[in-house]
């Protein structure tokens, strides 16, 4: 399906955008696609009813967002978590030049996911627990992971084209998926898991800035890239790593190659995508409307 145009899903906004609860509506509100799933990436692109509005901030279910303005619109990357309900919470802040600040509380609608199920393998069962001094390491590698989406949320949104599949291969086991042993669900599936050979590329699947290179108990070889917005993307089980902390890359910059590093049974590559605390299905990113690039385009 071609991606939308901005001027069509602005074309869009007056009959989906639902408008606050309150006396005075001060914005509309709308999800770009209209209807999320659970677990999925939107833009929330929001319409000040007062063209003096001059900044917007905000967060949906706590997730905060980081607004860039398009015209008298403004958008921000947002999510909807996995285990949400029908609708998800989202608060707003509309500031004045003159430093007044409107508040504005209403509900975004969410569509249910079906996330498929597999039995978990004998072997799995017997897989052994981590000692302490594991622990602390794994406890320390978590700890950095989630420096990088910190550092994600004080940076401005990086990148203005669409994202990229960081490899071309196919999906092995998507985002979501339940592992069960004797019909209990055990874990879930958290990022997406592409097809790959030994040495195979891997690239960026945007713009941003190389957060952390690491070598991580589970993960194996690792890459954290931060893309601003407080959107983070990672790379494990890598082979080998060419970047370095600091380093910003392009989208679709070679940066690593597949391995089967870290605790895996063979290679590929897992992918996964994090904006806030949430870690999102990485497909939905793939998909967005080019709200962005528009701006981009606008702007030059
Ligand atoms: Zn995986």
């Amino acid at each position: 399906m071609r991606r939308a145009s901005l001027t069509v899903l602005l074309a869009m906004f007056s009959s989906s955008g639902a408008m606050a609860q309150g006396t005075v509506p001060e914005a509309g509100v709308a999800w770009f696609p209209n209807t999320p799933r659970q677990g999925a990436f939107a833009y929330v692109v929001v319409q000040p009813s007062d063209p003096a509005v001059h900044e917007v901030r905000g967060a949906v279910d706590r997730v905060p967002l980081y607004f860039e303005r398009i015209g008298d619109r403004f958008v921000a990357l947002g999510a909807v978590q996995m285990a949400a309900p029908d609708s998800v919470p989202i608060v707003l802040w509309l500031e004045y030049p003159d430093g007044r600040v409107g508040t504005q509380r209403s509900y975004l609608p969410v569509v249910a996911a079906h996330f498929a199920t597999e039995q978990l393998s004998v072997a799995s069962r017997f897989s052994t627990e981590p000692d302490s001094a594991l622990r602390v390491r794994i406890r320390e590698e978590n700890r950095l992971a989630r420096e990088v989406g910190l550092k994600a949320q004080e940076t401005p949104p990086l990148w203005r084209r669409p994202f990229i599949a960081p490899r071309d291969s196919r999906i092995t086991s998507p985002y979501g998926i339940g592992r069960l042993f004797n019909g209990e669900l055990r874990s879930r599936h958290w990022g997406t898991d592409f097809d790959g050979e030994m040495g195979d590329p891997v690239r960026a699947a945007n713009r941003g800035v190389i957060e952390l290179v690491g070598d991580f108990y589970y993960g194996g070889r690792v890459v954290y890239l931060n893309h601003g917005g407080g959107l983070v993307t990672a790379y494990l089980h890598l082979s080998e790593t060419l970047v370095q902390q600091g380093d910003t890359v392009a989208r679709g910059q070679l940066i690593g190659r597949v391995g089967q590093s870290g605790r895996v049974t063979g290679p590929h590559l897992h992918w996964f995508t994090r904006l806030g605390r949430a870690t999102l299905d990485g497909a939905s990113l793939l998909s967005l409307p080019r709200l962005r690039e528009e701006t981009y385009i606008r702007s030059r």
